[in-house]
């Protein structure tokens, strides 16, 4: 009973066996067939996309490719243009006809925007036949947003200094404001007269305008900000000039910019625009916490930087 049990198994295995190894003949007649299945198991037919993703980064596509009634194939990797992106062009020769390789392409980190293409150019003796697959490219957009504790500290200075006050003293209204963190400042309901405002007066004993870290306006502004969210006011060693710190701006971090006329205090970044509180934007000393602005407009005129992530 136990060896008829054996034999039966033996016949079973070899019967899989033959199923498995069987190898059509490499001039397999009928049409081409070329799919592809990638790294997440999905199946795809040509003209289909197979990828998204944007540029940040070099992204790596591997794929598996699976042909039918095919001897040879060529396989690109095309950008918009149809051009052969980093070299990525091989050749296959295929004695079996049928089954299927391993392939993986990349987008490179900076590559332009578009649409990409495997491009699979498949031969089945002399009849050709082509199968293209799309990977689409989006420019990268930077965001930021501030952490729990970032986003609490920025809650209670929004409401220690609120939107539409204005962050002056000795005019009508004023309000003395204590922070937790020591300080202690002014803000009122008046706008600043337009003495204080004219050239160097902001700097006499008699003008209305506030000052804080080696700044009057909106550059006091921002440092009170920033002297509160980052635990001490900004020293000298966290200033960068650099303009490329645009793209990558971090929520408390301080901004010079319109050629050193203004300061502002990034909040957040979402896809590329700033957004940011401000003081003294038209001259009033009025405080802002809704501005926005883009990293290419930000870019354009920027002065320097005080870096959060180096305080
Ligand atoms: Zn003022």
């Amino acid at each position: 009973m136990r060896r008829l049990a054996a034999l039966l198994i033996a016949c079973f295995a070899l019967i899989i066996l033959i199923t498995v190894v069987h190898v059509p003949s490499a001039e397999a007649a009928g049409n081409s067939k070329v799919w592809i299945v990638t790294w997440d198991y999905r199946t795809v037919y040509s003209g289909k996309a197979f990828a998204e993703s944007d540029n940040k980064i070099t992204y790596e596509a591997p794929l598996t490719i699976h042909f039918e009634n095919v001897t040879s194939m060529r396989v690109r990797f095309l950008d918009g243009n149809g051009k052969v992106v980093g070299g990525q062009d091989r050749n296959y020769v295929l004695t079996t006809g049928r089954g299927s390789v391993s392939y993986s392409c990349s987008v490179p980190a900076g590559s332009r925007p578009g649409t990409y293409k495997v491009r699979i150019d498949a031969k089945n003796g002399k009849k050709s036949s082509t199968y293209t697959f799309t990977w689409k490219v989006t420019k990268y957009v930077y965001s930021a947003t501030p952490s729990a504790s970032m986003q609490q500290k920025i809650n209670y200075l929004k409401n220690k200094l609120p939107n539409g006050k204005y962050w002056n003293h000795g005019v009508k209204g004023v309000t003395t404001v204590y922070l937790d963190n020591g300080r202690t400042t002014t803000i009122s309901s008046s706008r600043c007269n337009s003495w204080s405002h004219k050239g160097e007066n902001f700097r006499s004993s008699s003008a209305t305008c506030n000052y804080s870290g080696n700044g009057y306006q909106c550059h006091g502004f921002a440092m009170i900000l920033a002297e509160y969210t980052w635990g001490g006011m900004p020293r000298e060693s966290s200033k960068t000039y650099d303009r490329s710190v645009v793209d990558r701006l971090e929520p408390g971090d301080v901004v010079r910019y319109l050629n050193d006329e203004h300061t502002i205090f990034v909040l957040r970044v979402e896809k590329d625009t700033v957004y940011f509180a401000e003081c003294n934007n038209g001259g009033t000393c009025k405080i802002n916490w809704n501005g926005k602005i883009s990293v290419s407009s930000l870019k354009k005129t920027f002065t320097y930087c005080y870096r959060y992530s180096m305080r």
